[in-house]
């Protein structure tokens, strides 16, 4: 296995390569598996993002990797009950846990945009409170985990489980993108893993309060987020 010397002179096409590899090889691995790749590969340099919706991945990696570094973006805009789990996680999971913020708060972002620009250019708004900030976050780091599912979307259906992130130039890891639903579920009633209590208040999966909504009867899991804005993700995975 290539370990953590070894990757870190790698040039960004190396990189590339040891991404596109592991993904295959790696396929049909476990998610405990693929995150102990991560972490072996890139030890310090290799972080979980979380949106805290739920801390399934943070609490694999913080089995693999006790301490494990577990960024959260706090845009400003998030539900109360967001905020609560990611307290939550900090006080109870053995990670450090990493909080992202906008260069602008809400205030200042409305005195200039104007209020509302999720609203009006969602786009922008999630760049200036989402793209950015993970951007600048994750310049310490080579590989970034995610909880991306290919059963979430149909824009997330081909999913890697280690893949390239051209946009940011590093390796992203989705160890439970082979996992449906049922199968979080199970991983969370078996650990007592923490999850946001809007999953249980008919959302099936949680961003900023303003472009977030509770999911109807045979909606995919992400119709709830910038419904009737034409827009599926925030820059962030596409
Ligand atoms: Fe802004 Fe909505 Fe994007 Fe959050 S999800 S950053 S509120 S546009």
């Amino acid at each position: 296995m290539t370990d953590t010397l070894q990757t870190a002179g790698l040039t960004d096409e190396a990189l590339r390569e040891l991404a596109e590899q592991a993904g295959r090889e790696l396929e049909d691995a476990s998610a405990s598996d693929i995150l102990a790749w991560a972490a072996g590969t890139f030890g310090k340099r290799f972080c979980v993002t979380s949106s805290m919706e739920d801390a399934v991945v943070a609490h694999l990696a913080s089995r693999v990797l006790p301490g494990v570094d577990v960024v959260f973006l706090d845009t400003g805009y998030h539900f109360e009950e967001t905020i609560g789990t990611r307290d939550a996680v900090d006080a109870v999971m053995d990670v450090n846990l990493i909080t992202l913020t906008p260069r602008q708060t809400v205030a200042e972002q409305d005195a200039e945009y104007g209020p509302k620009l999720h609203d009006r250019d969602p786009d922008l708004c999630c760049a200036l409170r989402k793209v950015k900030p993970l951007e600048e976050g994750l310049t310490a780091y080579a590989a970034w985990a995610t909880g991306l599912r290919r059963d979430e979307s149909p824009t997330r259906a081909s999913t890697p489980v280690v893949g390239w992130d051209e946009k940011r130039r590093k390796v992203k890891v989705s160890p439970i993108a082979r996992w449906t639903q049922d199968d979080v579920d199970a991983y969370v009633a078996e650990h007592g893993v923490l999850t946001n209590p809007l999953l249980t208040d008919g959302y099936a999966s949680v961003g900023c309060a303003p472009c977030t909504r509770r999911v109807l009867e045979g909606e995919d899991a992400r119709a709830g987020r910038w419904a009737g804005r034409g827009k599926t993700e925030c820059g962030l995975h596409g």
